[in-house]
């Protein structure tokens, strides 16, 4: 028998005998899925026939049985997983190959467009056209994705791979107009010479799960009511459920003086990919002056991360000597050095071994780069407001950080301008199609990628819940994780919830977050950035399980 291509990796025939087998071995093929159910017609071979026939060409055989009428979304995604898990080309039949072409088209359906698919059947032979009416649609305009996602960053490429291992068939469209994908947890180490930039950063393309449409644009509006979207270029997209990842917007204007000056005259900031390594050069440089650290209002991105700057380089001057020539001062527009009492005991005694001085409710407001000069607006005990002007030799600066404009001038928006969720179970409080994580959330856990690794299954589970006609069923405890390095070499692990409930993922004995530990550095340093690029960019949710709880009351939104 002839086998009819469809693609270079799947083909389709009618029922085969033992001599088929063997000349798809030679042909090259790596396994036969067999779509009959076993009986359906007289003198048929059963799947355990022809599995023994593959077994002795070095087949694999799957049995992936369907009645022609009766194709169901699990039979197309156990289809979907069977020829994803072979590797090479899959040679699929049935009684005449056109249930196995079907079960072809409607899994790739999601990824090559409801078209190519049936030009590719068609091209083989196969008539698939009226399988037309079960596509969301066939043409790009009318398309309706069952999942649209906002932002390729970490949010939406976990969630979006948490989805597909869950349902490979879904289509779903990210919508990301950046090139480059970054491991920001990365940068801090970047700019205490640790980590190379390069090891934080990864062009899009190879973070994009490959069954997932990257729609290389920015979002502009939305349109919830009518379950829609508006790209930058006009373009309209349909969706079934929608899943917003768009991150926090760092607002460096903010901030008179600041962007002019960014990367001179002493000035620097681990927020920025490109500025990083210069933390680490600055501080090298400096063998004696005043070194300015801030701290903008919250929320910001791992709220940690300008005291880590901080104390990474008060590290490096104390390695070189220069310590006691550096006077630093910690400038925190906040009222406390850190937001869960439990782990400041430990980060008062690397202030007070640093010298750091610190100076509570100061807030950057202006930067004379040329002049070397911040300016400050300080709260007194009694709340009075004062300008201070403090010279400076180095200067790392962190911007104030709000919901990105799209965000906050949309319908999704709660009042801080943040996507307005549940904070359990991260669906919308206003449109139930609607979820969100990440950054530009409006819950109140710390807002980093720890945070995000647990909330993109939480999200998956109950996106496909809603997909399915039900309820959100799992929810999320506002785990979020902020490792203070305290020292090269140590680490304060903070891992917290909602509440400020410590939220430890290892036992007391391994890591005692409360204190340095050389075990939290090796974490970060060696175990977190492969546990982000090879398990949660991919859909393995390694250290998410038991932050993922069942919603036994009823969850907060319908
Ligand atoms: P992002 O990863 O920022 O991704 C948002 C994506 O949305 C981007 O790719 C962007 O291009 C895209 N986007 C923006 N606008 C649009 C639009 N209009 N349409 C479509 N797409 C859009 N976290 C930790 O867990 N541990 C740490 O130690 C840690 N340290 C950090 C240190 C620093 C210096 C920084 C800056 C961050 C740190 N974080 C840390 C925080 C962590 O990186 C973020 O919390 C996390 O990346 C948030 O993921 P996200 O998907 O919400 O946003």
């Amino acid at each position: 028998m002839s086998f009819k291509q469809l693609t270079p990796l799947f083909s389709v025939s009618g029922q085969i005998t033992e001599a088929d087998v063997a000349a798809a071995a030679r042909e090259g093929f790596r396994a036969i899925v067999d779509c009959r159910p076993d009986g359906e017609g007289a003198g048929q071979p059963s799947f355990a026939n022809v599995s023994s026939w593959a077994a002795k060409h070095g087949l694999e055989a799957i049995h992936t049985p369907v009645t022609p009428s009766d194709i169901r979304d699990a039979d197309v995604e156990k289809f979907a997983r069977a020829i994803e898990s072979a590797g090479g080309p899959v040679l699929g039949y049935c009684k005449t190959g056109k249930r196995a072409a079907t079960l072809w088209a409607l899994s790739q359906a999601g990824k090559l467009g409801a078209d190519a698919v049936l030009s590719a059947a068609k091209g083989a032979g196969v008539d698939l056209s009226a399988l037309a009416p079960r596509f969301a649609s066939s043409s790009g305009e009318e398309k309706i994705y069952d999942v649209v996602i906002v932002g390729g960053g970490s949010g939406g490429v976990a969630a979006a791979s948490s989805l597909l291992k869950r349902r490979p068939s879904l289509s779903i469209a990210i919508v990301e107009p950046a090139d480059t994908h970054y491991y920001q947890p990365g940068f801090t180490l970047v700019g205490a010479g640790v980590f190379e930039p390069e090891m934080t950063r990864r062009p899009m393309a190879s973070v994009m799960p490959d069954r997932a449409n990257w729609i290389k644009q920015a979002v502009a509006t939305f349109a919830p009511e009518s379950n829609e979207l508006t790209l930058a270029d006009g373009t309209v997209l349909r969706y079934r459920a929608l899943i917003v990842s768009p991150g926090i917007k760092l607002d460096w204007e903010a901030i008179p003086g600041l962007v002019e000056t960014l990367g001179k005259n002493g000035v620097t900031s681990n927020y920025r990919y490109d500025l990083a390594p210069r933390t680490h050069e600055l501080a090298q440089g400096l063998k004696r002056g005043r070194a300015l650290f801030t701290q903008p209002p919250m929320p910001i991105k791992c709220a940690g991360a300008p005291q880590k700057a901080m104390y990474l380089s008060c590290d490096t001057w104390r390695r070189n000597g220069a310590l006691d020539q550096v006077e630093v001062e910690f400038h925190n527009a906040g009222a406390v050095l850190f937001g869960v009492p439990a782990y400041v005991p430990a980060l008062m005694q690397y202030v007070e071994r640093y010298g750091i001085k610190l100076c509570f409710e100061s807030k950057l407001v202006a930067v004379d780069g040329a002049s070397r000069v911040a300016t400050f607006e300080q709260k007194d005990t009694d709340g009075a407001v004062t300008r201070v002007e403090r010279e400076f030799d180095m200067l790392h600066a962190v911007p104030p950080q709000r919901a990105p404009d799209f965000i906050a001038k949309s319908a999704l928006a709660g009042e801080t301008g943040f996507v307005s969720v549940a904070p359990d179970t991260l669906q919308h409080t206003r449109y139930p199609n609607v979820f969100a994580l990440g950054d530009a959330i409006g819950t109140t856990n710390a807002k980093t990628a720890a945070a995000a690794r647990k909330q993109a299954p939480v999200v998956a589970i109950n996106t496909l819940s809603m997909l399915d006609g039900k309820k959100p069923h799992v929810g999320y405890d506002g785990y979020g994780s902020c490792p203070l390095t305290v020292e090269r070499g140590k680490i304060v692990l903070a891992e917290f919830g909602y509440g400020g409930k410590l939220l430890p993922s290892f036992p007391k004995w391994l890591i005692d977050g409360t204190k340095p530990s050389r075990a939290a550095w090796f974490l970060k340093d060696r175990m977190l950035p492969p546990i982000y690029w090879r398990c949660m960019l991919k859909g393995r949710e390694w250290l998410c399980d038991h932050h993922l709880l069942e919603m036994k009351a009823e969850p907060t939104a319908k």
